[in-house]
């Protein structure tokens, strides 16, 4: 039963959590299990990053008996929320046989497969690093910053390597620092493209409200980009928070499922082992 006070509906849900079992978390998986219970979540879904460049903050980071152990723990003190335990790889596209490698060690509640690491022709960048991005949009168009970027997305859709692309346009959080707001329509081909290798293969997109916390105040994607990927087929649409504190858990995540609604959808989806759950908006 959800906790006094709490919101009875919508059915709350946030399947992009990191805890301190990721490099850069803050809270642990317990203090999640305890603020879900306050705020009345259905659902928490955990997805620890998983790094296998050594140029990635969080390489080498993952201990997966701790994530294990931290889990099952949080799940026994904890009823009526369903607890998942997902993953958010890195995806890179020459490490694909890597990753694929790494996924088959673990069974996995669900996959997100995110762009995080850009190798530009004339170097590399880290998205969630302001001043080797700003150093990188200082010196180039915003064609030439993001271009890259969604070129790398594509190629993480084509893969299937994951069941949801990660926070699709992640790129303009500090872009729009420089650019200004992303308007999708400019990279609207490279981005339908995105969307219908995704839908062909029913991997999922998710609505990251990090965005709204963030440079951008919007979330990742923004309303049209999820109106494109119901156009084109898309069916599997998750809700995350991409907190990294207990504090934001939820965040974001009402205002998420109303958008979920505007661009068409009638459900979201959770997983469970690799399979896609509904709940009905
Ligand atoms: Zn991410
Ligand atoms: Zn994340």
């Amino acid at each position: 039963m959800p906790a006094q006070g709490a919101p009875s509906s919508p059915v709350l849900i946030d399947l992009h959590v990191h805890s301190t079992c990721s490099a850069d978390g803050e809270s642990s998986i317990e203090e999640y299990a305890q603020r879900a219970e306050i705020l009345g979540l259905a659902e928490v879904g955990f997805c620890e990053h998983v790094d296998l460049d050594p140029r990635d903050r969080g390489y080498g980071h993952l201990d997966l008996e701790r994530y294990d152990r931290e889990l099952a723990a949080a799940r026994a003190a904890t009823h009526g929320i369903r607890l998942r335990q997902g993953i958010e790889i890195t995806y890179q596209s020459g490490l694909e046989e890597s990753l694929i490698a790494w996924l088959a060690g673990h069974a996995w509640d669900y996959v997100i497969a995110s762009v995080h690491l850009v190798d530009y022709t004339d170097g590399w960048a880290i998205i969630s690093e302001p001043e080797a991005m700003g150093a990188y949009f200082a010196g180039h168009s915003q064609r030439q910053a993001y271009g890259p970027y969604f070129a790398e997305l594509l190629r993480a859709a084509q893969s299937g390597l994951g069941d949801v692309l990660g926070h699709l346009d992640l790129v303009k959080r500090f872009g729009v620092r420089h650019y200004g707001p992303l308007d999708p329509s400019a990279f609207e081909e490279e981005i339908r493209e995105t969307l219908r290798a995704a839908a062909q293969r029913g991997m999922g997109l998710e609505i990251n409200t990090s965005g709204l916390r963030q440079s951008p105040g919007e979330p990742y994607p923004a309303l049209t980009v999820l109106r494109w990927f119901r156009e084109l087929g898309g069916e599997v649409l998750t809700v995350g928070s991409d907190a990294h504190q207990a504090e934001d858990l939820g965040r974001g995540i009402a205002q998420a499922l109303t958008m979920a609604q505007e661009a068409g959808f009638r459900a979201v989806a959770t997983f469970e082992e690799r399979r896609v759950r509904w709940t009905d908006l």
